[in-house]
């Protein structure tokens, strides 16, 4: 497979690079996804701030230096006892010991207790020498009591204490050398808290990759800039960047490159320099602009394919080496849109994970659901439609989210799911169930971890 793959991405270096699609050129979308992943490797490790690395995979085995809790502590707010000297003790017939100090959370009894002693102590604090137990306040005289003060002499414990009650032992939750975080493990807020339990303010991940943007075409302009007539604002680098970042990447848009050769050269020198992945949109498809393929099949070497997906079929692929002598990968998406996002979100999704070191984790949540209205497949592609999931009667429903043209974006800001029609079906009809892709877990009304009772837990 992998010399199939050197083949078609170096076939067009030797080409015009503009030969015309055939139906046989058309690959699937597994395919091409299995093409452009072996362009990637994982990066190397590089030092991060605990915060910045929420996504990102650790490269180091984390070993414990010390136990957590380093010391032995108490569970409640109460009086530190031995529990030989609360023996008996009930409410009908209550003890009283000697209360011979108050200790707070973050200091250590520099004394030790005697028979017939308590010390007040708050949780957290660690359990004073000679104390094995802690008495609750609610099991002495201080519940409901007016009289709380860090200053009485005596208690009343109306409950018997066992040896060890409502103590936290030492290295309760990490013990000193112990292997608390293994290579591999992916950054959550549950990790950055152990990390942070252990002293760590840094931490080794593979390195986020930099994706370099770049939008063509003679008609764009920036958000901001004034629109003029004949002209449109460029949507794809911004929705693009912003599906950079929320795959785990760090997105740097280029300056646009208009409808030339020579522009779109430019700007992809400039690109490659220190970027992992370059993506361009626009421009590959038959148009009398269409310059992407020209200059990669000259500059680079392109694999240029057709997907059976709808939208997104031009797309493509190849590798540049950049000044330093290293290979960076091009995905040169499609310029509708739906398409280029839809493209990025199967193949640039999967290329930013693998670069992140978890290609396991790329992977949407497919749930199977019926469709409330008509998916009309048209061409034999696997179509993508952009649906709303609910649920309806306990079971997960799909609606269109209107009128699916891959320049319709709009369409891709209400869908919370891509509902498939697969290649060899014409239609999923009203009632027919079909498999979709959990794209906004957030705002859908149904999904694998929601639960069918009205209780959420
Ligand atoms: P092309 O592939 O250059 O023929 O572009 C296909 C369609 O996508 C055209 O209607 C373009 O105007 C539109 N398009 C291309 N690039 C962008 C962009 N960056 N933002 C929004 N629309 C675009
Ligand atoms: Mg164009």
């Amino acid at each position: 497979m992998t010399e199939d793959a050197t083949e078609e991405l170096t076939y067009s270096a030797t080409s015009t690079g503009t030969r015309s699609i055939l139906p046989d050129d058309m690959i699937s979308v597994e395919e091409a996804r299995k093409r452009i992943l072996q362009q990637f490797s994982r990066l190397e490790p590089a030092g991060i701030g605990l915060l910045d690395a929420v996504g990102q995979v650790l490269a180091e085995d984390v070993v414990a230096g010390f136990n957590i809790p380093p010391l032995a502590n108490t569970a409640m707010d109460g009086y530190a006892v031995r529990a030989q000297d609360t023996a008996g003790a009930t409410y009908d017939s209550p003890l009283k010991l000697e209360v011979i100090g108050y200790l707070p959370a973050g200091e250590v009894y520099a004394g030790a207790l005697a028979p017939g002693q308590a010390i007040r102590i708050m949780t957290g604090a660690p359990m004073p020498e000679g104390s094995d137990a802690v008495v609750p306040f609610e099991e002495t005289d201080e519940y409901g009591s007016e009289v709380s003060s860090s200053t009485r002499t005596s208690v009343r414990i109306d409950v018997e204490a066992r040896p060890g009650a409502n103590i936290r032992v030492a290295g309760e939750d990490v013990r000193e050398g112990e292997n608390v975080l293994t290579a591999g493990a992916i950054i959550g807020p549950a990790q950055v808290g152990v990390l942070a339990s252990l002293g760590h303010d840094q931490l080794l991940a593979y390195r986020r990759p930099v994706v370099a943007i770049i939008s063509t075409g003679d008609e764009l302009l920036r958000p901001g800039e004034p629109l003029s007539p004949g002209k449109i604002y460029d949507s794809n680098a911004f929705s693009l960047a912003a599906q950079v970042s929320s795959f785990g990447g760090i997105p740097k848009i280029l300056e646009v490159a208009r409808d030339s050769v020579e522009a779109l050269r430019t700007r992809i020198r400039e690109g490659l320099a220190s970027v992992d992945m370059l993506i361009t949109s626009a421009g590959v498809s038959r148009g009398d602009f269409d310059v992407v393929k020209t200059v990669l099949a000259n500059e680079g070497k392109i694999g240029f394919w057709t997907v059976k997906m709808k939208p997104g079929k031009p797309l493509a692929f190849g590798t540049f080496r950049n000044a330093n002598g290293r290979t960076v990968p091009h995905l040169g998406l499609p310029g509708n849109p739906v398409s280029a996002m839809l493209t990025f979100e199967l193949f640039g999704r999967a290329a930013i994970f693998k670069m992140l070191g978890k290609e396991h984790a790329w992977e949407r949540p497919v749930i199977r659901a019926v469709t409330k209205e008509r998916i009309r497949n048209t061409d034999g592609r696997r179509f993508y439609a952009r649906v709303i999931l609910e649920e309806e009667g306990g079971k997960p429903v799909v609606r269109l989210t209107g009128p699916q043209g891959s320049g319709v974006l709009t369409s891709m800001a209400l869908a919370s799911a891509f509902a498939i029609c697969p290649e060899d079906a014409a239609s999923i009809e009203p009632g027919e169930e079909c498999d979709v892709i959990l794209a906004d877990r957030e705002r859908s009304f149904y999904g694998p971890l929601r639960t069918t009772t009205a209780i959420g837990y």
